[in-house]
């Protein structure tokens, strides 16, 4: 069997079960393996795989078909244009996500020495592109979970970002010290309600950390705390940008507005939905 042959019989394996996207699903596995490029697979399709590379993709594909994600089975997520590793320790980056990095990165100045509170880091996805980005700025990035936390510190020596990022091991606002001040929050907080995570799909209600998914019985356990505690966390003129689940903008803003924040926008993610609140705090 050729390269192509095998890369048609692992096609037809996923989609059978219903996979979504079985050609891009495959052709990542098969350029992992064949270590090339996606583009350059068209290289290799007359040639011969060895039995090594062909047992090593069935299995990856037994995976896949385990509807384990594509990213825990290479080990690497994209975000931002970064390659950060990832496992089933932390929520694999999400492109919505990106959204919440962009809008941050117009907010801070890249030569200042701003100071951003990432609650929540998870993989280290937001701290760190902030931190490459940003070449003055200092991040202190949290986790209640301790192996997140070793894989983010992972990610941030492989980026030569651990100057820059600080990592403390806490929940919520305890990461910072007491009248500790920042310029910008930013979270990407778990926020499905509780009963909600059984029908999420597969992929993510299987391998991705509940602990990084669940808000509680209503999703916004985490808005009350940054809604109630997070002005008194910023400078003056600072803000907090933090992701939420579908739906929840209205009572996002109204926990904003109830806790006497100045201002209160939303902004939509690449498909249009509202995805972002941004909170700004008093001069
Ligand atoms: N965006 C994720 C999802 O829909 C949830 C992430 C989160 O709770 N922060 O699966």
């Amino acid at each position: 069997m050729t390269v192509l042959g095998l890369i048609d019989k692992c096609v037809n394996m996923l989609r059978e079960v219903g996979i979504k996207s079985p050609l891009a699903d495959v052709e990542w596995l098969a350029s992992d393996i064949f270590k090339c490029r996606r583009s350059e697979l068209a290289l290799y399709a007359h040639k011969m795989p060895t039995h090594e590379q062909v047992d090593r993709m069935l299995k990856n594909i037994k995976r896949r078909l385990d509807r384990e994600p594509l990213q825990h089975i290479l080990g690497i997520g994209d975000f931002y244009g970064y390659e950060f590793r990832v496992s089933s320790d932390v929520l694999i980056p999400r492109p919505e996500t990106e959204t919440l990095a962009e809008l941050a990165l117009g907010f801070l100045q890249p030569l200042t020495s701003q100071i951003v509170f990432d609650l929540g880091t998870g993989s280290g996805c937001i701290a760190i592109t902030l931190a490459k980005r940003c070449p003055g700025l200092k991040v202190i990035a949290s986790d209640v979970s301790e192996s997140a936390l070793n894989l983010a510190k992972l990610n941030a020596e492989t980026f030569n970002a651990i100057e820059q990022v600080e990592f403390r091991e806490a929940d919520g606002l305890a990461a910072l010290v007491e009248d500790e001040q920042v310029d910008l929050i930013v979270s990407n907080p778990p926020y499905i309600p509780s009963g909600d995570i059984s029908g999420l799909q597969p992929e993510v209600r299987y391998y991705d950390p509940h602990l990084a998914l669940d808000g509680g019985e209503d999703g916004l356990q985490f808005y009350r705390l940054l809604a109630a505690e997070g002005q008194s966390r910023l400078k003056p003129g600072g803000k907090l940008m933090a992701e939420f689940g579908d739906g929840q903008e209205s009572a996002i803003e109204g926990l904003f507005a109830q806790a006497a924040w100045p201002n209160v926008e939303t902004s939509n993610d690449l498909t249009g939905k509202p995805r972002i609140v941004i909170a700004s705090a008093g001069q």
